[in-house]
């Protein structure tokens, strides 16, 4: 048994309390808690800003955002999703009396591909909800073009995507601004949190004031209610967390990519392990650091997910089981195992091992031992391998036993 402190997949990001106190002063002096307060639409503005979207609307989290997201554009029927998420993405349709209709992924992006998109459309689909998985952007370019040719609505999750761009016109662009609307999640375990938050970008002030009654019970004044609405609003004390949160967040992504760097360097070459391609053209935000397990490596991922564990290595296996697995979807003909071979292997594979800013060097080469010595079990336990750090990191890492 391990004598370390258990580490987790994450680490919520906090600031600094008494950098916290002010923001609490005003509340308790205003009394202002909720219903878009002044808070609210400061965070609402300096988003808009440092994420380089048109319009944003903040909510509770991401689930309500998402169910409202749908319920602003009306969509019905059936709505090709993936099955490799976190399992908000489809209740979202079911909330919504909408089908779910899955189709497969990219074995290299692992988003959903376009491809297996067009091949699932039927005169029932009215949209195309996929999701930037672990912060790699989809393929928009051709998601977009599905979405021209049959008249679809595109609707991203993007809970793992804040802060991530892409190269468009030989600018950084925000991949949020893609699709009818896209939402984004703070919850504590994302890059940036509010405790539990989320939000709906909108690409005019039209579509954002539909969602803003909507999330507000459907009230367009003080007696006329216009929408069957819930109550999604974000309230004050998350809204300021919000706003200090921001002023940090650069710095704590910064710290995640030396965090992936330097796992890369300790995996490159480890037989049977893949880790992803870095995102072409796109700036990351290392949310997490998905490996897969493959044939090669000498153990089964749950055999390594059970051997970090006995070194107090809590690793996550996002996304296992799929969406499609769970009991309230397996019965859907889209569910079948032979229509989402990809998804399967990889979800079977799959291992998200602990990133965050404030991670030590140290615990990242104790998870990248750990995990080297479950996949080569006739030599040596991980207590018994010596990582030998260079003090420079151009040089390469090397086991030693
Ligand atoms: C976290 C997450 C959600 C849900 O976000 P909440 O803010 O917790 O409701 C939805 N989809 C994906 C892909 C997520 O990772």
């Amino acid at each position: 048994m391990s004598t370390h402190a258990p580490l987790f997949v994450t680490r919520p990001e906090l600031p600094p309390l008494e950098e916290f106190l002010p923001y609490l002063q005003q509340i308790w002096d205003t009394r202002v808690l909720s219903n878009n307060g002044p808070f609210h639409q400061q965070l609402e503005a300096e988003l808009c800003k440092h994420l380089g979207v048109p319009h944003i609307s903040l909510f509770t989290n991401a689930t309500m955002a998402l169910v409202t997201a749908l319920q602003s554009l009306r969509i019905t029927g059936e709505v090709i999703t993936t099955p490799y998420s976190f399992v908000a993405t489809a209740h979202s349709l079911m909330w919504n009396g909408i089908k779910p209709v899955f189709a497969d992924i990219d074995p290299v992006t692992l988003n959903l591909d376009p491809r297996r998109i067009e091949a699932a459309i039927t005169p029932q689909t009215t949209a195309i909800m996929p999701i930037h998985c672990y912060g790699t952007p989809c393929d928009v370019d051709a998601i977009r073009r599905i979405a021209d040719d049959y008249n679809l609505k595109v609707i991203y999750d993007a809970a793992h995507a804040f802060g991530v761009r892409r190269s468009e016109g030989g600018q950084m662009r925000s991949v949020l601004n893609h699709g009818d609307l896209s939402v984004v999640s703070f919850h504590a375990t994302k890059v940036f949190n509010t405790f539990e938050g989320g939000a709906i970008i909108s690409p005019d002030a039209r579509t954002k004031q539909r969602i803003d009654h909507l999330k507000n019970f459907g009230f367009i004044n003080e007696t006329t209610v216009v929408a069957t609405g819930i109550n999604g609003k974000m309230s004050e004390f998350n809204a300021a967390l919000g706003l200090l949160q921001l002023k940090h967040v650069d710095q704590a992504i910064a710290r995640r990519g030396e965090v992936e760097a330097l796992y890369r360097r300790l995996f490159a070459g480890v037989p049977g392990l893949r880790m992803l391609d870095k995102p072409v053209d796109a700036t990351p935000n290392h949310s997490y650091f998905p490996v897969l397990i493959g044939p090669g490596f000498g153990a089964s991922r749950d055999a390594v997910y059970e051997a970090l564990k006995a070194e107090q290595i809590m690793a996550r296996r996002y996304f296992y089981p799929l969406i499609s697995d769970f009991p309230m979807y397996r019965g859907l003909p889209s569910a079948v195992a032979q229509n989402l071979p990809v998804a399967r292997e990889v979800s079977d594979q799959v291992l998200c091992l602990p990133i965050f800013p404030s991670m030590a060097d140290a615990d990242v080469e104790r998870v990248a031992a750990a995990i080297i010595a479950a996949g080569a079990p006739r030599r040596p336990a991980a207590s018994a391998i010596r990582l030998v750090t260079p003090a420079s990191h151009d040089v390469p890492l090397v086991a030693t036993i």
